[in-house]
């Protein structure tokens, strides 16, 4: 396997990075394991001191960070900078509460005083995509930073740019040595890493396919993992929407990161009052979009992150349109050399395309047309992923209520899916398990240590007692 910066506007291939040596894994695992132990008995307030110096150096080097990523992937460079300064809120967010948030939990109980102590378990290792080549890692590593899991991470093959840049940013901070290791890993050193004893917990972000291969080898060596995988979000739009308020977001949560997010709105579905006339004002949004330079702040549609991406793609809409899809309107070739893809609509999927069940991960919208409000909250539900969705209502209320009919792991009622520190993220079904972020989050890779304490055994109450 080959780490590779290929920058997906020119096609150049800017960096070739060889695979992690043995030595080097030892080296990550060994500095982890002794850091780990070394921050048992290490104030907190150290750590969060340094996750805030790795925020403001995020700030402050915002630019050439933003940069980077559009290099690796292709993003635009106004959502690249966005995506540093939501890391920077991220690390500042468990910075500034990450103490109170690990607090012992007192329980009620009849044996006397108990509690639940959260401590640290050890090296934690992440397994990230390139996406949000940042983002991605900074939700694991805030939290797990402030608990006392050192960590090591192993990016996408194609973003490894970012992986350097955000190890050295972290080093910079003056973060402890083996506070969070890159390693070029291949799939077979993945395998050795969580087998190592020294690593207690797997975080993967990706597609179902790399998640049974991680989460297999989790389960095989016992040790806890979370993943967070693909989705098909639903958007539903009810009868009593105002369909201005709904156009205000249809092109950003479908187009934002050239269509590549794992909670796009995939699948918008349609009550048919307002169904043509939707179709009609999502199509003019979808043709407003201007390809070109990412880094130039007038292009609004980004290229996608590979030539693979791309061609996988367009087989998904070319199966999709011979199964019976109608094409809307889009999957024109856009005469520039490097990796766009039209933003394109698909209409009339029904159960036995295989589009109804399959994320399409880039600028492709389905939309669907629905009788009744049954009806749309059913065929959000007819999923095998269940990761976000999005409802438009008449009322916050009459949203709400459908919202929580939707068996996803985060739904959002008349506006976008948001994505912050304090809110949980995660999914249910094949979108995964566990919730990064939040207290949730902080608390996947922690030991909840139940205490007990008592100045002597009372032996003439022993029931629950065991021996
Ligand atoms: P992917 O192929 O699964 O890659 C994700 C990471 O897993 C990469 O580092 C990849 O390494 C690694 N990986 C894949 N197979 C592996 C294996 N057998 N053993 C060890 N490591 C393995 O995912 P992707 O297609 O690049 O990313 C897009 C997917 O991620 C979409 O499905 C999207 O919805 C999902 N996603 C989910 C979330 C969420 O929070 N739920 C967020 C963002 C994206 P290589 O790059 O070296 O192959």
């Amino acid at each position: 396997m080959a780490y590779q910066t290929v920058n997906p506007y020119t096609n150049e291939v800017v960096k070739t990075y060889p695979d992690a040596t043995s030595d080097q894994i030892e080296v990550a695992l060994a500095s982890g394991d002794k850091l780990y132990h070394e921050w048992r008995h290490t104030d907190i307030q150290s750590r969060a001191e340094t996750l805030h110096r790795i925020a403001d150096l995020m700030r402050k080097h915002e630019d050439s960070l933003a940069k980077t990523m559009v290099i690796d992937m292709g993003k635009l460079l106004k959502e690249a900078k966005g995506e540093v300064e939501l890391c920077a809120i991220i690390a500042d967010y468990f910075a500034d509460h990450g103490a109170d948030m690990l607090k012992p939990t007192p329980i009620k109980s009849g044996v006397g005083d108990a509690w639940v102590e959260k401590h640290a378990t050890g090296v934690v290792l992440m397994v990230e995509p390139w996406n949000f080549p940042y983002y991605q890692i900074m939700r694991v590593f805030a939290p797990n930073f402030i608990v006392g899991n050192p960590m090591i991470l192993k990016h996408a093959a194609n973003t490894p740019g970012s992986a350097v840049a955000f190890e050295q940013l972290v080093k910079e901070a003056g973060a402890p040595e083996g506070s969070l290791i890159n390693l070029f890993l291949n799939y077979d050193q993945v395998g050795t890493v969580i087998a190592d004893p020294r690593v207690q917990g797997v975080a993967l972000t990706g597609s179902e396919r790399g998640g049974r291969a991680v989460a297999a080898a989790a389960g095989e060596n016992l040790k806890k993992s979370t993943m967070e995988l693909g989705g098909m979000d639903s958007f539903i739009v009810l009868p009593d929407a105002n369909l201005d308020e709904v156009m205000k977001v249809t092109r950003q949560v479908r187009l934002y990161n050239a269509g590549q997010v794992c909670t796009s709105s995939k699948r918008f579905i349609v009550a048919e009052n307002l169904y043509d006339e939707f179709l009609k004002r999502l199509g003019q949004e979808f043709a407003s979009v201007k390809p070109g330079d990412p880094l130039d702040d007038a292009t609004t549609l980004a290229p996608m992150s590979s030539a693979k991406a791309k061609h996988k793609l367009q087989q998904q809409v070319d199966e999709a349109i011979e199964n019976g899809a109608n094409l809307y309107q889009g999957n024109q070739p856009i005469d520039l050399p490097e990796q766009f893809f039209e933003p394109t609509i698909l209409t009339d999927i029904k159960p036995d395309n295989p589009a109804y069940s399959t994320e399409m991960f880039g600028p492709v919208a389905q939309v669907y047309k629905v009788a009744t409000e049954q009806e749309a909250i059913d065929l959000a539900n007819d999923s095998q992923f269940g990761l976000g969705g999005i409802v438009f209502a008449g009322s916050k209320e009459h949203g709400a209520k459908v919202a929580s009919q939707v068996e996803t792991g985060m739904e959002f009622v008349n506006t976008f899916m948001y994505t912050l520190p304090e809110l949980p993220f995660g999914g249910v079904k094949k979108s995964g398990y566990g919730r990064e972020m939040s207290t949730l989050g902080l608390e996947a890779f922690v030991n909840e240590e139940l205490i007990v304490a008592k100045d002597h055994p009372e032996l003439d109450n022993l029931a629950g007692a065991l021996f």
